[in-house]
């Protein structure tokens, strides 16, 4: 039955077309150099819409001058060079981003009873992915150069949280010429995709942990300079609200990009490098000095919780070790903490209710990008990463609705 009224609705959707060809206004259809084109007549096209496959011709114009041509009503119903209608693209852009290539086929014939090859849904969704990140670019340029016409309302005493880390993706071979990596011979598998989020907290759950306001967590990401993304996420962060949160925290894992990232666009937000990677480099220390079973002390993390990185470098460093490779290990881990003593003041955080780990990106790094794309026997293009990329920050933002609204008008 369902089969049944599919092909009826394509029948009936057949007529219509042809109905609203018959009746269209008669317009003068011009060519790029400026000349008036010329009806050539009709030309058949295959189109696969919802319904399934639609019988439909449309007229050909073609310029006398240039030999350039168009087809105008394909511009109306946003089909040109496509035979995908736009709910067609739509599925085939969602399936894709979801799962793999292969997956999204079958999902497509399961659900909405339409054959598509596996090639052609990765050709359509990162088609529109690059469209996603058309449109998102342009949003943020608007939003960064002219601000917002309608701010966001925050919620009264909403805490404004902005975090942001890596995570590789593997790429292909000709995507890494002369980059280096962190495999054994020095080489690289994989290309840094930079993930940043938004979200906001308004209090604190039973147990007395800082509690994340459901839904409020939108994503941004690409492989792409720390410069580049720096701007993305100062873009996302204006529009969520920024301009009228009170109090904004940054969350980071404490690499050198995020400091200056934070101090070129978020100088006014508290900066908190997360508590559970600092514990991790305490741990480093302790297997530094004491071998690589040992732990860290019971005193240094006192101090760390307690913010006071001074007492607690002067600790762990008072007996260097003899050998120079050692000795360079350990410096570079208390480098850690003294460049990032500004950002450690974890009991003062803690009075104040802030999130002190950066758990909310990290698990942003897992579903966002790793279980779409980094999957065993992955090689992406650049290219082709970031276009899911875009589409899966987009959709996983709930903003997916909104891209094709905007799209359709
Ligand atoms: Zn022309």
């Amino acid at each position: 039955m369902l089969q049944a009224a599919r092909q009826g609705g394509a029948g009936v959707l057949g007529s219509l077309l042809t109905h609203w060809q018959g009746h269209a206004p008669r317009e003068i259809v011009l060519c790029e150099c400026g000349q008036r084109m010329t009806s050539q007549g009709r030309r058949a096209k295959g189109l696969l819409t919802t319904l399934g496959a639609v019988p439909f011709r449309r007229s050909f114009y073609q310029c006398e001058q240039c030999r350039q041509s168009r087809f105008p009503d394909d511009e109306r119903l946003d089909i040109v060079n496509t035979t995908y209608s736009p709910g067609v693209r739509r599925l085939m852009a969602r399936a894709g981003s979801q799962t793999q290539f292969e997956q999204a086929a079958q999902d497509l014939l399961c659900y909405a009873g339409l054959h598509i090859e596996p090639r052609e849904i990765e050709r359509v969704a990162e088609d529109v992915g690059r469209q996603v990140e058309q449109w998102l670019s342009e949003q943020q340029e608007q939003i960064v150069q002219a601000g917002l016409s309608v701010p966001p309302q925050l919620k009264p005493g909403a805490k404004f949280y902005i975090s942001f880390d890596g995570t590789g993706v593997p790429v292909r071979k000709s995507e890494l010429v002369g980059r280096k990596g962190k495999q054994a011979d020095g080489s690289a598998r994989t290309r840094e995709v930079k993930l940043g989020c938004v979200f906001t907290q308004l209090g604190l759950d039973k147990e007395g942990h800082p509690q994340r306001d459901p839904d409020s967590t939108t994503y941004v990401g690409a492989i792409e300079s720390s410069t580049l993304f720096g701007w993305r996420m100062y873009a996302e962060a204006l529009r969520r609200g920024l301009g009228q949160a009170q109090t904004v925290v940054v969350l980071t894992d404490g690499q050198r990009y995020n400091r200056t990232i934070t101090q070129t666009h978020f100088p006014g937000a508290v900066h908190i490098v997360d508590l559970f990677h600092a514990y991790e480099h305490l741990t480093l220390m302790a297997q530094i000095l004491w071998g690589p079973q040992a732990e860290s002390p019971k005193a240094w993390r006192t101090l760390l919780e307690a913010g006071d990185i001074k007492r607690l470098v002067a600790k762990a460093g008072k007996d260097l070790p003899s050998s120079p490779k050692a000795k360079k290990s350990l410096c570079k881990e208390l480098g850690y903490f003294e460049n990032n003593a500004s950002c450690m003041h974890y009991a003062e955080y803690r009075e104040k209710d802030f999130f002190v780990g950066s758990g909310v990106v990290e698990a942003g790094c897992r579903t966002v990008i790793g279980e779409r794309l980094k999957q065993s026997g992955m090689h992406w293009s650049v290219r082709g990463a970031n276009a899911i990329i875009a589409l899966r920050c987009c959709i996983m933002s709930g903003r997916f609705e909104d891209f094709w609204a905007a799209h359709t008008r």
